[in-house]
Order: C-alpha cells, then sequence, then structure tokens
C-alpha cells in the first residue's frame, strides 16, 4: 500500500490509547477479548468495517485440526505440536460455542465429513483416522461413502459445526466491549520509544502501549517484517438458490480440503474452493471471482449434486493469508516488542482464531511462550 502526501500530512489528530488493535476480522475482536479480559483498555482500527475481510466470505466451517491430513501432520510438525495444535482448535470451539450461545449466532451441530475424491485419497484418509484414533480422537472412519455421492470412503467429526461468520464476529466484537474506528486505514507503525508505538492512520495518530496486527492477508502490505512469510491467497464460494431437500447434512469437505461444501441456514447448497489447478493465478489480493475457478466450481456442482437443479444465486471471493509453512503465527516484530501480531490462519481461522488470538495477548502482555505458533520458527 502506498500513501500520497496529500492523505498524510501527519497532521491528524494525536490519540493516546492503552491497546490498539489493527484489523477488526475474526482474530482482530478476539484479540480484544482477551486484552479487555487482561484488564487494557482496547480500540480497533479497520480500514473498512468490522468482518468485511476474510471473516464475512468464509464458509462457516468450525472444523476441528489443522489443513492438512493429521498423520501428515505429525510427519510435518511432530507428534507433540499436531497434539498441541488439535487442543488449541478445541479450545478455539469451546470460545466460539460461548459467543455463538451468548451473542444469539446462528450455529448448528451438523458435524463434518472429510470424504475421498479418489482411492489414493481414501488410503490418505484411513492414516489419518488410525493416527487421530490412537490419539484418543474419536473420529469415525468409513470405508464407503456414506453420503452416496461417489467419494471413495470418510472420516466423520460428528462434534464439528456450522456457524453464521458473520454474526460470529459481530458477537466477539460485542463481548470485548472494545471501541470501533473504521474507515481508517493504517500506513505505518513503529515503536517510536520503549513504552509507546506510534501508529499513522486515515484519521489519527496513534499512540499506544501495546498493538497488534490481525491483518492476516493483508499483513505483508502492513508492514514488511511478514513479506515471504503470510501469502495473499484468494479463495470463492458459489451459493445456489434455497432447495426443498436437504442435500448434504453435514460440513463436507474432500480433495485434500481443496472443496468445500455444506447447506446455509436457509437451506442453499454452498460450494467453496476449485483452487486446486489455478494455485498460482489464486495467490493474489485481488478481490474479485475468476471465471475459471467459478467454472470448476459450477463443474462439480453439477457433477456431484446432479439432483440440484437450483440457479447459482450467489458468488463470492476473499483473501486469506497463508503462512508458508501452514500454521499461525504469532509473536513480535523484532527490535518492537510492542507490536504483537497474530496472523497466517491458512484458511482455518475458525478452526484456530480464539485459541491463536489468547496466545498472542498473552505473549505479548507478559512474553508466554507462544508454542508452536511462535513465528521465531521461521527465522
Ligand atoms: C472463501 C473462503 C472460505 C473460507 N472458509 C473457511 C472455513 O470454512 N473455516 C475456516 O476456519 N476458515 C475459513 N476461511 C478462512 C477464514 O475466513 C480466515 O482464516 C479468517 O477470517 C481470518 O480472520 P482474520 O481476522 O485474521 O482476517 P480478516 O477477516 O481478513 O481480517 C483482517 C482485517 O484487517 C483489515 N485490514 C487490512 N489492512 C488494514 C490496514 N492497513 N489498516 C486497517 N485495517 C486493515 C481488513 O480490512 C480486514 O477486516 C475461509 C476464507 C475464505 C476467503
Amino acid at each position: 500500500m502506498t500513501v500520497s502526501i496529500w492523505q498524510a500530512e501527519d497532521n491528524q489528530p494525536i490519540r493516546e490509547v492503552d491497546f490498539l488493535i489493527i484489523g477488526a476480522g475474526l482474530a482482530g475482536t478476539a484479540v480484544a477479548y482477551f486484552a479487555a479480559q487482561a484488564g487494557r483498555s482496547v480500540v480497533i482500527t479497520e480500514m473498512r468495517d468490522l468482518a468485511l475481510g476474510a471473516s464475512s466470505r468464509n464458509a462457516g466451517f468450525m472444523i476441528t485440526g489443522p489443513d492438512t491430513y493429521y498423520h501428515r501432520a505429525i510427519e510435518l510438525y511432530g507428534h507433540a505440536n499436531t497434539r498441541e495444535l488439535w487442543a488449541l482448535s478445541e479450545k478455539t470451539h469451546t470460545y466460539w460455542r460461548g459467543f455463538a450461545k451468548t451473542g444469539n449466532v446462528r450455529l448448528e451441530n451438523c458435524g463434518s465429513m472429510l470424504l475421498a475424491e479418489s482411492a489414493e485419497e481414501a488410503v490418505q484418509l484411513e492414516l489419518a483416522a488410525r493416527a487421530l484414533n490412537a490419539d484418543g480422537i474419536d473420529v469415525i472412519y468409513h470405508a464407503s461413502d456414506p453420503l452416496k455421492r461417489g467419494y471413495f470412503a470418510a472420516v466423520e467429526q460428528p462434534w464439528d459445526a456450522a456457524v453464521q461468520p458473520y454474526e460470529l464476529v459481530g458477537a466477539v466484537f460485542k463481548a470485548s466491549g472494545a471501541e470501533l474506528v473504521n474507515n481508517n486505514e493504517v500506513y505505518k507503525i513503529e515503536q517510536t520509544d520503549p513504552e509507546c508505538v506510534t501508529v499513522h492512520t486515515r484519521q489519527f495518530v496513534f499512540q499506544a502501549r501495546h498493538v497488534m496486527i490481525c491483518t492476516n492477508a493483508y499483513s505483508p502490505f502492513v508492514h514488511p517484517y511478514f513479506v515471504g512469510k503470510v501469502i495473499p491467497t484468494r479463495g470463492q464460494c458459489l451459493v445456489t438458490e434455497p432447495l426443498t431437500e436437504n442435500v448434504m447434512p453435514v460440513c463436507g469437505y474432500s480433495d485434500y480440503g481443496y472443496m468445500y461444501y455444506r447447506m446455509t441456514f436457509d437451506n442453499r447448497l454452498l460450494i467453496g474452493g476449485g483452487r486446486k489447478l489455478y494455485k498460482e493465478l489464486e495467490s493474489t489480493s485481488e478481490d474479485r471471482t475468476s471465471d475459471s475457478v467459478q467454472a470448476y466450481l459450477d463443474n462439480y456442482l453439477r457433477t456431484k449434486f446432479p439432483d440440484v437443479t437450483a440457479r447459482v444465486d450467489r458468488r463470492w471471493a476473499g483473501i486469506m493469508g497463508f503462512s508458508i509453512d501452514g500454521l499461525p503465527l504469532v509473536g513480535t516484530i523484532p527490535g518492537s516488542p510492542r507490536i504483537g501480531f497474530a496472523v497466517g490462519f491458512t484458511g482455518h481461522g475458525l478452526a484456530f482464531g480464539a485459541g491463536v488470538a489468547e496466545r498472542a495477548v498473552d505473549h505479548l502482555l507478559t512474553g508466554a511462550s507462544a508454542g508452536i505458533l511462535d513465528a521465531a520458527r521461521l527465522a
């Protein structure tokens, strides 16, 4: 992002704040909640408005666990770290459920199914199920397709849920009691002295005791530290007109997570993903749908759901922040111990958001270890 001299003459009023959060999505509002719980007075600055980033564009899957199959996660991150990630995801869902309950947010305990699109993926699913069961996680492995739609196998997680994500962010924000300053883009962040961070924005120059960056996909535009660590990645969805039947009783996902589908609360079929063949094109922060991915989703709708004849009613995109090793990043900017961050959710903000936010607040305010989330692992 660049800023002209006309926009930024640095004559905006100075505002002193205690704890300033940049970005009002799932992460920013959850950070606001935990910072307020820690006794801080919290202000969120947001370039658009509450939840208008990925947090209101997602599919609303509350699926426990990391983005790779469990046995692969063990290979990639180690066994203890994978268990830590699973526990963090469970904790996150407990928080979301609490916010959803008090905030009257629509949430359905429909469970999830990870489905195999090929015999090869079925083998991987069985390995994942075995590794999960060995760790005392009672997923159910189905050697054939329980949904009768041509899948090869399934792993069922009956405790997972589908949520209305826009409402959820609203509820988390309300519970935080924070102040939101919208239409207030951040231009520059610098720790000007040991106890103060100066944040230049459209409307104010903030002087904050602590700052937390929660800009996920947009983080490389906010601070150079994130360049090459967080990669903006576009996700796309479509939704049909309301159907008369429930054609997908669970949150379903397949093709190693590249495809996902669920019913909305007004009985529409939502299909998302379709990025697998277009990874380079979809490595972008451009907020628009693309013909190629939407054609892929259309084709998936026709082939996997031939019984659905309703028209597609809406198509949209959102920008995810993929970290380069697939795990969220928590830490402070090197040399700036009062500037923290909780970013890089890699398409799994509903799986990890609240747990990551809690750790990021602890880490920034008390120096507590961020564990597997510690961004220093990428150094
Ligand atoms: C199509 C799609 C489907 C998805 N499906 C799922 C799913 O089913 N389950 C799941 O767990 N996850 C899913 N995700 C991922 C999930 O939406 C994200 O992980 C989550 O929303 C990240 O939350 P966040 O608050 O970190 O980021 P965001 O919601 O993107 O919030 C970042 C905020 O920062 C603001 N910002 C950026 N730059 C600045 C600046 N300079 N100044 C001020 N503000 C700024 C932005 O406007 C934005 O509001 C999906 C994502 C997409 C796009």
